[in-house]
This record gives C-alpha cells, structure tokens and sequence, in this order.
C-alpha cells in the first residue's frame, strides 16, 4: 500500500531510489497530489495556480480525458499490429489539422522518440547524416538527441559538438546581433545557416535535417524575427536537407492565431513532432511527414513500437483535439496572451527589472535585466521572484541562457481572474523584493 507521508519525508526517501540526476523545483519542494484545472493541490490543502505547465494542455485531470482513458483501458490495450478505429480516426484527424503536405502519422510515447525518429526519416530520405540546430536548443533525452541539443552538450556534465552537428546562433532580438526594429532581421539570421552549410560541404559532409522550434523554448521563450523560417528553410532544401518543426513544446493551439507555431512563419515544414500536450499528460507523441519521406524510410526495416499508436492513447488523443475546439481554447489562448503581455507592460513601468516582453498566446516569456542599456541578466534576482510567487501560490519557472527569463506557459483554460491574480501577485512580490 502506498504510505502518506509529508512532503520532508518523502524528500528523504526519494534520495534512495530515486537518481539525483533527476532534479526537483523550488528550494522546499512541492509535494503535490491533486490537479484541477489551471491549479495543483499539495498534500497540505494549500492551491497553486499552475503558470508553467505545458503538458495539462486542456487542464489538469480533465474529466473527458480521463473517461476516454477510463473507457478504453476497461475494453481494450494493445498495439498498431491489429486494426483498430481509434488509430485510424486519431492520424486522420491530425493530418487535417496538418498542411495537407504532412499526411503520414507516426504515433510514438514521447517527443523525444518523436524527434528520434523524425531524424531516422530525415536521415533515410536524403542519405545525409549532418543536423543543424540553434544555439541553446534542447530536441530530448535520447542519445541521438543529446547530441544535437546544444542546452545539455554545451551546459554541466556535457560532452560537447559532435561533428555531425553544426550551431547555428539564436535569432535574439532582444540580446543578438539584429535587434527589435530591423525589419529584415530574419532574413539576416538566417545568413549564418548559409556559412555553416558551405562549410560543411568544404569537409564533404551532408546535411540530413534541421530541428527548429517555431518559438524558441530552452532559449528562452524567443519569439522568431519574421520571415527567418522561409529563408532558413530555402537554404536547408537547397542543401538537400529537409526541416523538422519541433512542436512539442509549442503546438496544438498555444500560440493562439494558428494551430501550429510554424504556421506564424508562413511556412510548411518536411516534418512535425509532437508530444508533451497532445496526451495532456497521457504519455504520447507524434510525427507528421510528407509520404515520400515515409516511403524511403519503408525500406524494408519495419518500424514497430510497442505502445505507440495503441488505442487508450489514441482515445487520449482525440479528446484533447475535442477540448481544444468544443472549449475554444485558441481563442482563450490568444485573448488572455495578449491580456497579459498588456499586464507586464504596465508592470514594466514600475519595475525597471523587466526588460522585455515576447511571446505568442499563451507562450510567454518576460526577461528581466539589472540595467535596460547594458541588458545585465538578473538571474538571482528572477530566482527570488520565482520562489516568493510560489509562496503567494503561483507556479513558474526560470528559462533562456541567462536563466533570467520569465517562463509562462500555463494550461490553456486559465481565466480572466487567475491572470489578474498572477499579475497582482507578481507585482506584489516585485514590490516587495525590488
Ligand atoms: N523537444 C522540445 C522542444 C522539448 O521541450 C522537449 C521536452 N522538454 C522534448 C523535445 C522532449 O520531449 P520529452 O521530454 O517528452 O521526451
């Protein structure tokens, strides 16, 4: 039987099986066990608006979602090797969220095995083996995938470049070397992708693909300069590489105006994957491809996965799309997106910490900075703010290379009164520390 025990106790525990590898937030740990909605509920009683969770993408333990779970765990679980209709109805539904170019699904456990195979295909289709990714970008815990996130081969314990990896830098509009106010900033981004592939042909190495988020998360909730995905992908394909839109942490209607994050750059990837809300917690993933590039993977080498594509995911699934639409939560994400970059705004004129404000919908970042003129990150200072908003019972969490960035990302059924309940916390707490 599993024991209660406070949340001290259980620290104490977790340090004898659980790996210190795995790392926990806040300085006095959460012991959390319930969820509802936009808030979490810790042992002793207390409620906590959750900010930060990206995964709880319709809300924590939504009642749909745990009854298709419920429903179809009692009937039945196995896996893609027979017919079933949830499957079926799953990939379609998905691909007609999809431009009508992705129109073969991969179903799979995690975003990191989507990302995993997403370089399989990449790899097959154009017999490439080099990958391009941006500077302070994390793709998954895989092996493959450690290898081309600069965020954990560049950080602590870290091996470094491989050489199959090329960086290319952050378009950083705030930090980089084209800022706010240039309109062909994207375009001038993109540049340095076109030194780096020449010098990969120098070496006679090809290129396989390039990983892209739409909206930079690990790198510190950037928002891209216009126009930098249309030119980074020409350059890209006219390499002969294909480009992978890494959606786990942006898609399915979190930026508000469009279903997918790349869609904000008017431009259609070779490859899409998916995972952390897709399931809203559920473990799932997914790959969306042009048929061609499944084609050339279908090389004789079957392709099984053990729970990917079964049908108590897939019913997980198919609730999460019904949610999104019968809940109008791009709607809600867009509206209170730009509600509470407007509150930070008015924020930004009584404390001189906050720098700058981006985002897109309900993918924000807020990053604070000791001077405006010289940038000076306040790391310390945002660390202080994130736990002293936990006391005022507000969950979020620190971001970007300079660990001074603001992440909110909170489950898309926030309300009007939890953002006005956020920003007066903050701007207490803001306040209280300044
Ligand atoms: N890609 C991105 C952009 C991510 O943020 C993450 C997870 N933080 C992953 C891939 C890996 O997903 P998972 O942890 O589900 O394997």
């Amino acid at each position: 039987a599993v024991v209660a025990r406070d949340a001290d106790a259980v620290r104490r525990l977790r340090d004898r099986t659980i790996s210190p590898a795995l790392s926990l937030s806040y300085e006095r740990p959460l012991k959390i066990v319930a969820g509802e909605g936009a808030y979490l509920i810790a042992a002793d009683g207390r409620r906590y608006l959750d900010m930060v969770n990206n995964v709880c993408h319709v809300g924590h333990c939504h009642p749909r979602v745990v009854e298709a779970i419920t429903r179809q765990a009692a009937r039945l679980n196995t896996n893609t090797r027979y017919l079933h209709d949830n499957l079926i109805e799953y990939t379609q539904r998905l691909a007609r969220l999809l431009p009508s170019e992705l129109s073969t699904v991969f179903l799979v456990n995690s975003g990191s095995e989507a990302n995993d195979l997403a370089l399989r295909l990449a790899r097959a289709y154009t017999g490439g083996t080099d990958v391009m990714v941006l500077d302070h970008a994390y793709h998954g815990n895989l092996s493959s995938l450690i290898d081309i996130s600069p965020y954990k081969f560049d950080g602590k314990g870290g091996a470094g470049r491989r050489r199959h990896v090329w960086v290319t830098e952050m378009p950083d509009l705030y930090r980089g070397r084209f800022r706010y106010g240039d309109a062909d900033a994207g375009p001038r981004y993109a540049e340095k992708i076109t030194t780096l592939l020449r010098d990969m042909n120098g070496i006679s190495r090809r290129i396989a693909a390039f990983f892209v988020e739409a909206a930079l998360g690990c790198g510190g909730q950037l928002v891209l300069p216009g126009g930098y995905l249309a030119a980074a992908f020409a350059e890209i394909r006219a390499a002969g590489g294909v480009c992978i839109a890494d959606e786990v942490q942006i898609g399915f209607g979190r930026v508000g105006s469009d279903f997918w994050a790349f869609e904000t750059q008017g431009v259609v990837p070779d490859i899409v994957t998916m995972g952390k809300p897709i399931g809203n917690g559920h473990p799932m993933g997914a790959v969306a491809c042009r048929p061609e590039i499944a084609a050339a993977f279908a090389n004789g080498m079957e392709y099984f996965n053990t729970f990917g594509g079964n049908p108590v995911s897939a019913a997980a699934g198919l609730t999460v799309l019904d949610i999104i639409r019968d809940e109008r939560l791009m709607h809600n994400a867009d509206a209170l997106g730009a509600y509470l970059r407007d509150g930070f705004k008015a924020l930004a004129e009584r404390h001189a910490l906050i720098g700058d404000i981006r985002g897109l919908g309900l993918f924000i970042g807020v990053e604070l900075v000791r001077d405006r003129e010289t940038l000076e990150p306040a790391a310390g200072e945002l660390h202080a703010i994130v736990e002293a908003m936990k006391e005022a019972g507000v969950l979020l969490s620190t971001e970007g290379p300079h660990h001074n960035v603001l992440k909110i990302k909170p489950p898309l059924v926030i309300t009007r009164e939890d953002c006005d309940f956020f920003l007066e916390k903050l701007d207490e707490v803001m306040t209280r520390l300044g």
